[in-house]
């Protein structure tokens, strides 16, 4: 397990937000290095900040020139909900090629996980939003592309649904993305009959689920929704934006994971990249704003790549699971 990442992460303020604090980082560190002491064979991996090409994949070039103004200016607001600090700029092109070394790592045969902040799925071509400034899935998307691969995957359990990864593969035709979030919530999108335009029509998979969902929509909406589409399309790379803000002890979610819930996510996940004979896994932190539960969620994480998938067994349909698979069923045979 390749874990990239960079101290200077912790020099990202957002002085809108009381819980995407500094303090987030040195948590995060701890689920890695409590995963270390469990026997996870963790390799730590320094990371540079993104080049300027593969940026301009994902952002306009006027946006990254005001986020670099900004923070050189020593600082300013960014959105309703979204501020940066002196070193957020650094922080964030670092969050980036933390994100690209990760994906590299897993198509060169090893599973990475990227310890970042600011996080990345809120974040727009131009616009920063929801705490996050560059979209790290979607660089780290666009460089796999870069480097030959054809059929891209993200998956996205934060409980915030990722707009921002969203818009930018809306009409894609090659990025897969799938969403399990909570609805309605901030941003207000990600409703199941959002499936894409275009080339992208059906490439766009969401799950809303009610506040106070559990692991046992989450499990129906992995085994009804998610395995059975990735399956069909194949990627040759899965990145995870593995937000842990669902966890039942989370400030802000309203949901009721527990820290294990997302061992068996991974687990689920590593079996079938296996499966498929995709590349291992790439998971990038996103969101997660109770501290011991980000650590103990990123623990859990790590320790379930390479551990049997869960048992998930139901008693009966979620109905908002079921949403979905009726609204993807005319793009995908295995929903039918
Ligand atoms: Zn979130």
């Amino acid at each position: 397990m390749h874990v990239y990442t960079d101290a200077a992460m912790r020099d990202h303020v957002n002085h809108l937000s009381h819980v995407e604090v500094p303090e987030r980082f040195p948590a995060a560190l701890a689920g890695v290095e409590a995963a270390e002491a469990a026997g996870v064979a963790v390799e730590w991996r320094a990371c540079g900040p993104a080049p300027e090409d593969t940026l301009h994949t994902v952002h306009e070039r006027s946006y990254l020139e005001k986020l670099e103004r900004v923070c050189n200016s020593g600082g300013g607001f960014l959105g309703t909900d979204t501020a940066a600090g002196p070193g957020s700029f650094e922080a964030a092109l670092l969050g980036a090629g933390a994100a690209i070394g990760a994906v590299e790592s897993a198509l060169s045969g090893e599973a990475a996980f990227a310890a970042v902040r600011p996080p990345g799925h809120h974040a727009g071509r131009a616009t920063a939003m929801g705490f996050c400034l560059l979209n790290n899935a979607a660089i780290a998307a666009e460089h796999a592309r870069s480097g030959g691969a054809d059929r891209v995957a993200i998956l996205d359990w934060d409980v915030h649904h990722g707009n921002g990864i969203q818009d930018i593969f809306y009409e894609d035709g090659e990025v897969l993305y799938l969403s399990v979030h909570r609805s309605p919530f901030y941003p207000g999108t990600g409703a199941a009959n959002e499936v894409g335009e275009g080339k992208g029509r059906g490439l766009t998979i969401n799950v809303a689920l009610p506040r106070g969902s559990g692991e046992d929509s989450y499990g129906a909406a992995f085994i009804e929704v998610f395995l059975p589409v990735l399956r069909e399309f194949r990627p040759e790379v899965l990145i995870v934006s593995a937000g842990y803000d669902a966890h039942a002890a989370d400030p802000l979610g309203g949901m009721r994971l527990e820290s294990d819930s997302f061992g068996r996510f991974a687990s689920a996940l590593d079996a079938l990249v296996h499966e498929i004979g995709a590349a291992p896994l790439a998971v990038l932190l996103e969101g997660g704003y109770d501290l011991a539960a980000l650590t103990g969620s990123i623990t859990s994480t790590l320790q379930g790549i390479g551990q049997e998938p869960p048992n998930w067994s139901y008693l009966g349909d979620d109905r908002y699971v079921e949403e979905s698979r009726r609204a993807l069923a005319p793009y995908w045979e295995s929903l039918r």
